[in-house]
């Protein structure tokens, strides 16, 4: 027999979103590299950047070690913001002596930050010049990872952009699905079983583990976004010919399994070939997530705007755990990708776009919720003041997708609320 799918149960969200302009409290779209660097492992990621930028990525990747790190920064230095030094030479000679310490390289990202956009260097006539210097077999992208123009988040979306005019064009039009947004292997592995088990293929990846070999697009792509903030990239592969099938994020039992049957439903697959498929894994989730759920239901939760995750973290905190949604918030609300989870979390939730981080503090303190999703800059003054919270970079860098993940999702929420207990009783 086939389940009903979650959106049969809800009403369509209508409720009314409190738009914010003010003082945000985010990362820059540098961030990102600390994930895009573990997928594509023949890619480099040069920062065009200032010390500034290069210590925030060896703190924010503080815990890792490399023997051969994946990425690095051009440093601006001050005369080069005074214009009297060629950064362009600089970034030549940091290019020529990276290849040639590491001719196992196939792509280099330039990426651009606030100090690049200050001085108007032109990463992309750069990345000419290189080709130039370099010929045809090391690729050069360039980006903007700058605080000035993204979130930690589209940084990645900017970098998976900049990919797309470089993959192949489909030679016919039957169709295919690519997952676009940066998803652990282990998890690509565990998807890919279960649309194999149900007959749907092939499956590609965007990222991939290759930066070289990208995947074609053209008619006949069908695209599934897994992650919420590769917006600019799906209409760069729209603009191509692709399709994107409209579906929640595979976050939690219940995302993962709409986001399988958004796909089932578009290649004609009967639903129970979905519910055999499915069936195991999902009892598994479930199994996981109960003694969080045991835990943490009835609580309430307060989501600051961060990674553009917020929306169906909330569904998954609502639905799934039986939290209570004091307040959602969103840097950025795309109704086309969003309307599946807008669609689940139902017309009451309070939702908010973009950022007064002042108002929003406020709001936040006169709830004092049980939990506090944020960024980094705002946990530590809100435990300060005795609030528990969980930072949402955390969600970004973790594997969460999937069945097999929502009890390690489910137990990221639980874990600030547990140690609290812990200390209460120990
Ligand atoms: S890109 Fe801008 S915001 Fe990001 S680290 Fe560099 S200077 Fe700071």
């Amino acid at each position: 027999m086939s389940t009903p799918l979650p959106m049969a149960e809800t009403e369509a969200c209508d409720a009314p979103v409190l738009k914010e302009r003010g003082q945000h409290e985010v990362f820059c779209g540098l961030t990102g590299i600390l994930w895009l660097h573990r997928k594509m492992q023949d890619a480099f990621f040069l920062i065009v950047g200032s010390r500034t930028c290069a210590h925030l990525m060896q703190s924010a990747a503080g815990v890792m070690i490399f023997a051969q790190p994946r990425f690095g920064t051009a440093v601006i230095e001050e005369k080069d913001l005074a214009g009297m030094a060629d950064m362009n030479a600089e970034l030549d000679r940091v290019v020529g002596r990276l290849l040639a310490r590491r001719p196992e390289l196939k792509t280099i990202f330039l990426v651009g930050s606030c100090p690049s956009e200050v001085i108007k260097l032109d990463l992309n006539r750069a990345s000419e010049r290189l080709t130039g210097l370099h010929g045809p077999d090391i690729r050069f992208a360039h980006y903007s990872g700058s605080g000035i123009e993204t979130t930690f988040t589209q940084g990645e979306d900017a970098c998976l952009n900049s990919l797309v005019p470089s993959m192949p064009e489909k030679e016919d039009d039957t169709p295919d699905l690519l997952v676009v947004g940066t998803l652990a292997e282990v998890v690509e592995q565990q998807m890919l079983r279960i649309f194999d088990q149900i007959g749907l293929g092939p499956v590609r990846f965007l990222p991939g583990k290759s930066s070289r070999e990208l995947p074609p697009v053209g008619e006949g792509t069908r695209i599934l976004m897994a992650q919420p903030w590769v917006d600019e990239t799906v209409r760069s592969l729209q603009s191509r010919g692709a399709e994107l099938i409209p579906a929640a994020f595979p976050y939690g039992a219940e995302g993962t399994e709409a986001w399988i049957r958004a796909a089932a439903r578009r290649w004609g697959i009967d639903d129970a070939k979905v519910d055999a498929a499915v069936a195991g894994p999902k009892a598994r989730a479930h199994t996981a997530m109960a003694r969080h759920r045991e835990q943490l239901e009835g609580k309430s939760v307060f989501l600051f705007p961060d990674s553009q995750g917020e929306l169906p973290m909330a569904r998954f905190l609502s639905r799934e755990l039986g939290m209570r949604l004091i307040e959602v918030g969103t840097p950025h609300l795309d109704r086309a990708h969003m309307q599946a989870e807008l669609d689940l979390l139902g017309p009451d939730v309070k939702l908010s776009e973009g950022q007064d981080v002042d108002r929003q503090l406020d709001r936040c303190r006169a709830e004092r919720p049980d939990l506090t999703v944020c960024g980094m800059g705002l946990a530590n003054p809100l435990e300060a003041e005795g609030l528990r919270t969980k930072w949402s970079i955390e969600l970004v860098f973790t594997p969460v997708q999937g069945f097999e993940q929502a009890g390690d999702l489910a137990e990221l929420f639980n874990r600030p609320l547990d140690r609290q207990r812990r200390l209460r009783f120990g």
